[in-house]
């Protein structure tokens, strides 16, 4: 098709004439953060593998004991004949874990939540995004019907604003916001933020797929889903609920009705690592100490998770900053907009329990030499 092709060209041309266009870079993980891109060894600080449990031994045991097992795929939604035991094991980890009555395994983050607040929220009710919120989460809000309104990032007097205006005006009102922001690793307050909520009768759901297994939060929402994608270094997605609620979305999400359910090595190896970061507090309290150690060494605002945001603004300026990087031998993706405000492209770094000390010494010696203005305007 003529016009389809010419579609696809032009908006593409619009996108590189911005340095906006991305392109897929084939990347081979390994132990010790390390990957291989275009035949080089690169030291990774852009994997969200915050506990290096992606290559640990036992993860890779407990799955491929799994597999051998139970075979490669799950062959059919959970309602239908999905629903692999391991996977009744994992969420009673999962809900042990996030001191809840139960959770619902979802085939990965993204899905659970475009599942949970159509479940939840419909077009009488309101749903409010933190302005910094994940692009699935808008989306799930977006999917539910109800109106959405954003407040400012982490702003809880502007919240409050929203509550005391908007509240009498709908019948029920969902709170959407992170525990560790994903591009900026601040942290939600949420201790005010659940008192609020009580305060207004909000319902909160609180998405802890940078948190779980690195960040011990203050306090836990009614609604909690994340990701076994990240510090959990497997595959999918979860959500910690009350027991009825967790009814409900197994009944009422359609990405969980309609989809299939996970392959058994990922749930697998998602339960070994939750029974990892029970039995080993230091791997988990590594990075964040490790991220901490960066943001000293380069005088930035103490790191508040593993992901440290070093902005540079302008996003051609933050690709060629990258590269730089990786003629150096790290590995730091930069990240631009649409997934970043205009004009706050950045490196985000991820900092691992696997990384060394001197990984994180020699990155920020490299980032110190490579861009000492941005160095100088940090506080
Ligand atoms: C990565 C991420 C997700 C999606 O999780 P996946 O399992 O990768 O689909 C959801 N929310 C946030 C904040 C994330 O960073």
């Amino acid at each position: 098709m003529k016009s389809l092709d010419a579609f696809a060209e032009e908006k593409l041309a619009k996108l590189e004439a911005q340095s906006l266009k991305r392109a897929l870079r084939p990347t081979a993980r390994y132990a010790g953060a390390h990957v291989e891109r275009d035949g080089r060894r690169l030291i990774s600080f852009s994997c969200n593998d915050y506990l290096g449990l992606a290559q640990d031994e036992r993860l890779i045991a407990a799955g491929q004991a799994a597999l051998a097992r139970y075979g490669a795929g799950a062959a059919a939604s959970r309602l239908v004949t999905g629903d692999h035991p391991l996977l009744s094991e994992l969420e009673a980890k999962l809900a042990a874990f996030k001191k809840a009555e139960a959770a619902v395994v979802f085939g990965s983050g993204y899905l659970a939540n475009v599942g949970i607040v159509p479940a939840l929220a419909e077009a009488s009710d309101l749903v409010l995004l933190d302005s910094l919120c994940h692009s699935c989460m808008a989306a799930g809000a977006r999917l539910s019907g109800a109106r959405v309104l954003r407040f400012k990032h982490n702003d809880m007097s502007d919240l409050r604003h929203i509550l005391e205006a908007q509240r009498s005006r709908f019948r029920r009102v969902l709170i959407l916001t992170e525990r560790v922001f994903s591009m900026d690793g601040d942290r939600a307050p949420e201790v005010e933020l659940l008192a609020l909520a009580a305060l207004f009768d909000a319902w909160t759901l609180i998405d802890d797929a940078h948190g779980i297994g690195v960040i011990t939060p203050e306090a836990y929402a009614p609604l909690e889903m994340g990701t076994l994608s990240k510090a959990l270094g497997s595959y999918g997605g979860y959500v910690c609920a009350s027991a009825p609620v967790a009814d409900l979305l197994r009944n009422q999400a359609r990405s969980f009705v309609y989809s299939t359910g996970l392959p058994p090595a990922s749930v697998a190896a998602a339960i070994e690592a939750l029974k990892i970061v029970e039995a080993e507090p230091e791997r988990c309290a590594r990075p964040l100490a490790l991220a901490r150690r960066l943001t000293r060494a380069l005088n930035l605002p103490e790191a508040q998770s593993t992901i440290v945001p070093f902005i540079v603004g302008d996003a051609a300026r933050a690709l060629a900053l990258s590269q730089t990087l990786e003629t150096q031998g790290f590995l730091v993706v930069a990240i631009r907009p649409p997934t970043v405000p205009d004009g706050t492209a950045r490196l985000r770094i991820a900092v691992s329990a696997a990384h060394s000390e001197a990984d994180v010494d020699a990155l920020s010696a490299a980032l110190k030499e490579a861009a000492p203005d941005l160095l100088e305007r940090a506080p």
